[in-house]
């Protein structure tokens, strides 16, 4: 079998190391809004699509769902050199792309427009662009395509879909939401209440107490950012988490947060919202980015403004 194509291009003259950074790989459909051009890409095909692309290589893309994120996580970057300029566990941001060399020019010169700070554009051809995010130790992948986020989760990537959406651009710090069940934590309870009702769920949880929930799809890449969170105190820190989920405190949250104590991830608020709609609570905490594997929740999150991400259960 051919190896498969691929363009690398390193923009960012103090290279990052990867093995300390925290490496976060965008698809250029999350970072930017492509939706007029992906249309005439499927309606036209790809010649079209690279003409075009080529035509407009000055004209900046507006920007995407993922930019607001990718704007706090350089501004996160920015204070941690601050207090220390030697830091190499800083946010790493990387852009995987379906687009040929030729037509990812409109994408560079749109990141080099807006003053982002990504350190590698890759322009691959292959199919399954998802095969290079263990070789770039990628910890977080965003993508607007359901096939590469389900890729990237099946490789053991923490992954999310997002969609093209309305975005309030939040002021920083970096703030960053997740649910619970099926994120952070493991479905196991879900399909418990799935099977037994509110109730059996309460009983799982009284009875399993001790033991802390499976890992999530997103806990990786929240270790991660709790790890860059603990460098500062809280009063300082650039980043603030959230858990947001439809538990509720009374009867399911001490489990949650012996789970939370147990990883030794610190989450700045917790919201046991006792399956009460998250958009009113989420609309508030304003995050750059909201964790969910319920599409109503996602939808609710929409409704407000707030880029939500997607973690699909059954890929
Ligand atoms: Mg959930």
């Amino acid at each position: 079998m051919a190896e498969p194509e691929s363009t690398v291009i390193n923009t960012d003259v103090k290279q990052k190391d990867p093995s300390e950074a925290l490496v976060i790989a965008v698809t250029t459909r999350a970072i930017f809004n492509l939706e007029e051009e992906h249309q005439l890409y499927l309606e036209k095909g790809k010649e079209e699509y690279v003409k075009h692309q080529q035509a407009n290589q000055d004209k900046p893309l507006p920007p995407g769902t993922a930019f607001a994120f990718i704007q706090a996580a350089q501004y996160v970057n920015k204070k941690i050199l601050e207090s220390n300029p030697a830091e190499k566990g800083l946010f790493d941001i990387l852009v995987l792309s379906n687009n040929s060399p030729e037509s990812g020019m409109r994408i560079i010169n749109s990141a080099k427009h807006y003053g982002l700070e990504i350190s590698k554009f890759c322009f691959v051809s292959d199919e399954d662009s998802t095969q290079y995010l263990k070789s770039h130790r990628v910890k977080l992948f965003l993508s607007a395509d359901r096939t590469d986020v389900c890729n990237a989760l099946q490789r053991g990537v923490s992954a999310a879909l997002v969609f093209q959406q309305e975005v309030q651009a939040p002021s920083t710090p970096l703030r960053v939401a997740f649910d619970g069940d099926a994120v952070l934590f493991s479905d196991e309870t879900d399909q418990v209440f799935q099977k037994h009702g509110l109730e059996g769920a309460m009983q799982y949880e009284r009875a399993m107490e001790a033991v802390p929930i499976g890992e999530g799809p997103i806990k990786a890449f929240a270790m991660h950012l709790g790890n860059m969170r603990k460098k500062f105190s809280q009063e300082e820190s650039p980043i603030r988490t959230y858990l947001v989920t439809a538990r509720s405190g009374r009867d399911m949250g001490i489990r949650a947060i012996k789970t939370l104590r147990e990883w030794g991830l610190a989450i700045d608020e917790a919201f046991f919202m006792d399956g009460a709609p998250k958009g009113p609570i989420l609309a508030q905490i304003q995050p750059h980015i909201f964790f969910d594997d319920g599409l109503h929740n996602i939808q609710g999150a929409q409704g407000v403004g707030v880029p939500s991400a997607w973690v699909p259960l059954c890929c």
